[in-house]
C-alpha cells in the first residue's frame, strides 16, 4: 500500500517554503522521497536543513513572485538541477485586511498578483515542462476557507482564493488529457504568521475555536498527509478537487 504514496526520486517545486505551511509541505514531500526546489524571498535555512536530513537535495532559488518575471528562470533552474519536474506546490501567498469601502488598489494588486496571477503563470510554465517530458505531473494549489466563504475585510484575498479554486478546476479540465493532476488544498485556520493577528485578538480567537469541531487551530504538519496524497500516484484519478483540511470548519 505504501508504494502508491512513495515519491522517491521525484522533483517538487514548493513556493514560499521558508516558513509556515510551505515549510511543512516541503519537509513532508522530502520525507516521502522528493528532492525539493524551494522558491523563496528569504533564506529557507531550517527547511533546507530538514530536507537534507531526510536524505534529499534542496535547490535554493531566491525569487519574488509578486511579478511573473522570475518564472522562466525558476523552471530553467529546476530542470538544470534535476533534469525534470514532477510536482508544483503553489503555496506563496499574502493577505491584506481593510474595509471594502476603503480598500486600496495597492492592497488589491499585491494580493491578486501573488496569490492568483503568479499561480497561473508558474503553473503554465511547469505544465509546459510536463508536456515536454511526455506528460504526467502534479500541481497542488493552496486555496483557503475563503475559496468557499466570503469572509470580511479581506476583499482581494477572497477574490484571489476563490479564483484559485476556479483556476484549479479549469486547469484540471485542460491538462487531465496530458496526465497532469491539478488539485488544491484549502487549509482551515492554521497557526502561522498569516493568522497571527487573528490569534492575538482574544475575541476572534475564542470565536474561531468555539466554531471549530476539532477544537484547535490547525498545525502546518496537518498538511503533510494531504500534500503527499495529492503529489503521489494515490491521487491519479483526482482532478480539479479542492480538499479542505480544516478541522471540520466547513462541515459546521
Ligand atoms: P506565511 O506568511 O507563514 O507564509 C507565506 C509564504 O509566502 C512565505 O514563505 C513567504 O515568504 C511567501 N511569500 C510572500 N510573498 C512572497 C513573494 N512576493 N514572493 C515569493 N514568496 C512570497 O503564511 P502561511 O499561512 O504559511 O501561508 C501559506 C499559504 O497558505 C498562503 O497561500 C496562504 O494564503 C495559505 N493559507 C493559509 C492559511 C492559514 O490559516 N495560515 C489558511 C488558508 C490558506
Amino acid at each position: 500500500m505504501s508504494a502508491i504514496f512513495d515519491l522517491t526520486g521525484k522533483v517538487a517545486i514548493v513556493t514560499g517554503c521558508n516558513t509556515g505551511l510551505g515549510a511543512a509541505m516541503a519537509i513532508a514531500l522530502a520525507e516521502s522521497g522528493c528532492n525539493i526546489v524551494g522558491v523563496n524571498r528569504a533564506a529557507p535555512a531550517d527547511t533546507l536543513r530538514r530536507v537534507e536530513a531526510a536524505g534529499r537535495r534542496f535547490v535554493d532559488i531566491r525569487a519574488d513572485l509578486s511579478s511573473i518575471e522570475p518564472i522562466a528562470d525558476i523552471v530553467h533552474s529546476a530542470v538544470e538541477a534535476f533534469g525534470r519536474i514532477d510536482v508544483l506546490v503553489n503555496n506563496a501567498g499574502i493577505i491584506r485586511r481593510g474595509d471594502a469601502l476603503e480598500f486600496t488598489e495597492a492592497d488589491w494588486d499585491a494580493v491578486v498578483d501573488l496569490n492568483l496571477k503568479s499561480v497561473f503563470f508558474l503553473s503554465q510554465a511547469v505544465a509546459r515542462q510536463f508536456v515536454k517530458q511526455g506528460g504526467r505531473g502534479k500541481i497542488i494549489n493552496i486555496a483557503s476557507m475563503l475559496s468557499f466563504q466570503g469572509g470580511v475585510r479581506v476583499a482581494s484575498y477572497t477574490a484571489s482564493k476563490s479564483g484559485v479554486q476556479g483556476l484549479t478546476r479549469l486547469l484540471a479540465n485542460e491538462w487531465a488529457a496530458h496526465g497532469v493532476n491539478v488539485n488544491a488544498i484549502a487549509p482551515g485556520y492554521m497557526a502561522t504568521n498569516n493568522t497571527a493577528p487573528l490569534r492575538s485578538d482574544a475575541q476572534r480567537n475564542d470565536e474561531i475555536l468555539g466554531r471549530l469541531p476539532a477544537g484547535r487551530w490547525g498545525l502546518p504538519e496537518d498538511l503533510a498527509g494531504p500534500v503527499v496524497f495529492l503529489a503521489s500516484a494515490a491521487s491519479d484519478y483526482v482532478h480539479g478537487h479542492t480538499l479542505a483540511v480544516d478541522g471540520g470548519w466547513l462541515a459546521r
